[in-house]
């Protein structure tokens, strides 16, 4: 047995969606813009919530029930959570991993999303629609930041495990998964264009 061991792990998934998701992407970005035009209440919702930019989070939370094309994602999506929960060695007694939530986020230059964790879900994650050249990732932080307290911080050269953060490039027809008690944000978009991504919730029923 080596001396020194790592515990505790915390793994993100991430992974092109498969075949054919450049035809599924011109549909979701019609789509996407369609639902930030005519949903008046989550403009206003992300005029506090979301500054500069839209989502539907607030307002259109449930596309994956209302449009054929979200719907599909969603199955698509289906087949990536289940690898992910295997991966995870959970045992789920029979029950099932179920979207619950899913919604559209534009991000226009500048737009942040602060840190924050998905309440109440069991596996999170988003799928990119829309992604310029150089806009921000998704960046996640050791869950066990608050307990470090008088421990020392890392080299600047730390192997990757023993980073506090670590940021996940936003590419177009790639899905990242997270297990939702993971902080994360998205740093303001330096992009020049919109970012623009499909979040969403699974629950354990
Ligand atoms: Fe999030």
């Amino acid at each position: 047995m080596k001396r020194v061991q790592g515990w505790f792990a915390t793994h993100v998934y991430h992974a092109p969606l498969g075949r054919g998701w450049e035809a599924l992407n011109r549909e979701l970005l019609v789509e996407c813009r369609q639902i930030s035009g005519v949903d008046a209440a989550g403009r206003r919702w992300s005029r506090s919530s979301y500054p500069g930019g839209y989502t539907s989070y607030g307002s259109m939370d449930q596309l994956h029930r209302m449009s054929s094309t979200f719907m599909e994602l969603g199955r698509r999506l289906d087949r990536h959570v289940r690898a992910y929960a295997r991966s995870l060695d959970w045992d789920l007694g029979g029950r099932r991993l179920g979207m619950t939530d899913c919604w559209v986020n534009i991000m226009p230059k500048g737009v942040a999303h602060g840190l924050h964790l998905h309440p109440n879900s069991v596996v999170s994650g988003t799928y990119y629609v829309r992604t310029p050249r150089g806009c921000a990732g998704l960046k996640f932080e050791d869950p066990r930041l608050s307990r470090f307290m008088a421990a020392p911080p890392r080299r600047a050269d730390a192997r990757p495990m023993y980073r506090t953060h670590v940021t996940y490039p936003a590419r177009a027809g790639h899905v990242t998964l997270f297990e939702s008690w993971l902080r994360h944000e998205v740093a303001a978009n330096p992009a020049g264009s919109e970012r623009i991504s499909i979040s969403f919730n699974y629950d354990w029923a």
